[in-house]
């Protein structure tokens, strides 16, 4: 499938470049950049859907899971730290947190370069096992 992203028009690589600011909660600037090293950048959804909503961005354009290499697998395991640390200083380590990859149309990416949802702050939505929307468990 071809993503309908460029890397010239991907929203995140401009965020991250900073040829935009992030307009995420509360108002346009720089400083939602929450996080940020040579590996992953982190700033908040545009859309939040809980009260804590944190996109944990890959600084490197990958599409998505699918693209990932086995040398990358260092770099998906601080995606997931920085994403525990990020949980800790919004304080929502206790009662925990959502970390969610979207992959794809069927998994609902929207945005085709890596990035990992850090989501909290209220009680997440209980996931309805495939089972009962019809489908067959293998
Ligand atoms: P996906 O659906 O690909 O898993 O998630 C993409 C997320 O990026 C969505 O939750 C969407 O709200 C967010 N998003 C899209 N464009 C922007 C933007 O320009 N700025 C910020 N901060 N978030 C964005
Ligand atoms: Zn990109």
């Amino acid at each position: 499938m071809t993503p309908p992203q460029t890397i010239m028009s991907c929203i995140f690589c401009k965020i991250i470049s900073g040829v935009v600011p992030v307009p995420g909660r509360g108002g346009e600037s720089p400083a939602q950049i929450l996080y940020r090293d040579d590996l992953v950048t982190a700033f908040r959804d545009i859309h939040p859907i809980a009260p804590t909503h944190i996109l944990i961005v890959t600084n490197r354009h990958i599409d998505s899971v699918n693209e990932l290499e086995p040398v990358d697998e260092s770099l998906v395991g601080h995606m997931v730290m920085v994403a525990k640390q990020l949980a800790a200083q919004e304080g929502i380590a206790e009662p925990g947190y959502r970390l969610i990859f979207n992959t794809g149309a069927h998994g609902g990416q929207t945005v085709f370069h890596l990035h990992l949802h850090l989501i909290g702050g209220r009680l997440a939505r209980v996931v309805v096992p495939v089972s009962a929307r019809g489908f067959a468990l293998e």
